[in-house]
């Protein structure tokens, strides 16, 4: 099943419950505009280099389209389309007041020098600047891409359009981006499985955690779970897992990562697979890395009782089925990685105010946006008898329809 296919699923899920006519699901399933562009790029040693890029913008009913930017070597249309339709469903569940997009360039940025990086960054919004904007359609940072890039894009954007920092969010701080954003993703991983937990009236200090991808969302999410006294066992990245059944010294190993770049080499744990971490005897498990990680080939190896989506569909939706039939709790994407999209629109709204809101302030407001958004979806689900993923596409849906029809479709 591709990516899009899998989204369409859970949106006809809900759609059903809904008792949503045929015509309007095809409306709101529908992206609006799929744009691929060339983006030509002189590389350091001279060459010419050709690649590919794509935004697709998928609904804007109930504001403005957001959605990241990544650079991989896996990105092509289907996915990009799938992420872009998660977005418009990831927005609505918070009810932040905007639809969805994503965009990204099939590239390997591990192979691109700096310099390399800023130019393919600039080519790319020379292509899309008329498409994108602070009222239309506003990029973030998502894999391979990063605060620098964001200050990158503001600058070739605004050479068209002039100083208008709302254009992008994700930016450094120093640059009109918003204290907090670098972490949001992250801490509410965190937040939202401690009230889960809360829910299930279970405590922090009784639940191992093995987090998959040590990058933004995952180290992010590891410190804040690691305050928050869960007992994390095992964390990993691309170079492998690294496990300690009593516990890992997540300071430590953040101290680690900030010297050496990746997890390799980190003391004090056993080094297993990706794929083993995954299977591991641990109560929560947060897939932060990849999507399509927990399929039906590998769904009876997870032993978890809890699952915390930091990545965009990391769980196959054959897989997805199989958990809920066992019990398993599975906080989905579009809630438990909303984080980020909030705090971005925090920036927005105080780059529209030329205003900068200090961090407890972020942190207090996050918190805030993630909790109604957790009671809402817990409520929808048990009202429905259905998993959360239901309940929140449930609710997503309903508030995307409803905004289509007073825009007068
Ligand atoms: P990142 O590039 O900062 O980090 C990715 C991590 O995954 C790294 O530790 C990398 O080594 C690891 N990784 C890469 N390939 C791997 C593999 N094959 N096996 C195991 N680990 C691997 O990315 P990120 O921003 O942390 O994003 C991770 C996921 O979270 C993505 O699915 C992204 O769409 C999603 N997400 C990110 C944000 C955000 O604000 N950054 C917001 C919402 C969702």
């Amino acid at each position: 099943m591709k990516a899009f296919e899998a989204v369409q699923l859970y949106f006809h899920r809900a759609a059903d419950i809904l008792e949503m006519p045929p015509e309007i699901r095809k409306l709101l399933l529908q992206p609006k505009r799929e744009v691929t562009v060339e983006v030509p790029v002189e590389m350091d040693d001279g060459r010419l280099e050709t690649l590919v890029g794509f935004r697709v913008q998928h609904n804007n009913a109930r504001g403005p389209m957001k959605g990241g930017l990544r650079y991989h070597w896996e990105v092509d249309l289907d996915e990009v389309r799938a992420l872009a339709s998660l977005m418009s469903w990831k927005t609505a569940v918070v009810n932040i007041p905007y639809g969805g997009a994503k965009g990204g360039i099939c590239v390997d940025p591990s192979q691109l020098s700096k310099k390399e990086k800023e130019r393919v960054s600039r080519k790319f919004i020379d292509q899309i600047h008329e498409i994108i904007g602070p009222d239309k359609d506003i990029p973030a940072p998502d894999m391979g891409t990063d605060s620098e890039t964001m200050a990158w894009m503001r600058n070739q954007w605004e050479k068209y359009n002039g100083f208008n920092p709302a254009c992008i969010t994700g930016k450094p701080v120093e640059d009109y981006g918003a204290k907090g954003r670098e972490e949001a993703t992250g801490r509410g991983v965190g937040i939202l499985a401690f009230k889960m937990l809360r829910r299930l009236g279970r405590r922090p200090q009784d639940i191992s955690v093995a987090i998959q991808g040590f990058g933004n969302v995952g180290s992010h999410a590891a410190k804040y779970m690691y305050e928050s006294e869960f007992k994390i066992v095992a964390v990993s990245d691309i170079t492998g897992g690294y496990y300690n059944e009593d516990g890992l010294d997540i300071p430590a190993v953040l101290h680690h990562v900030i010297e050496n770049r990746t997890l390799e080499g980190c003391k004090g744990a056993t080094q297993i697979s990706n794929e083993e971490l995954l299977g591991l005897p641990v109560d929560m498990l947060i897939p932060s890395a990849l999507g399509g990680v927990i399929t039906k080939d590998n769904v009876d190896r997870i032993k978890a009782s809890y699952i915390v989506e930091g990545a965009n569909a990391p769980i196959h939706p054959y897989a997805d089925e199989i958990l809920f039939d066992r019990g398993v709790c599975v906080m989905p994407d579009v809630l438990a990685n909303a984080g980020g999209v909030t705090v971005s629109y925090f920036e927005w709204v105080q780059n529209r105010q030329y205003y900068s809101w200090d961090l407890n302030r972020v942190r207090q407001q996050l918190d805030s946006v993630l909790s109604l958004a957790f009671e809402e979806v817990w409520a929808a689900a048990n009202e429905h008898g259905v998993s959360l993923r239901t309940a929140a596409f449930v609710i997503a849906v309903e508030r995307v329809r409803r905004a289509t029809e007073l825009s007068g479709v």
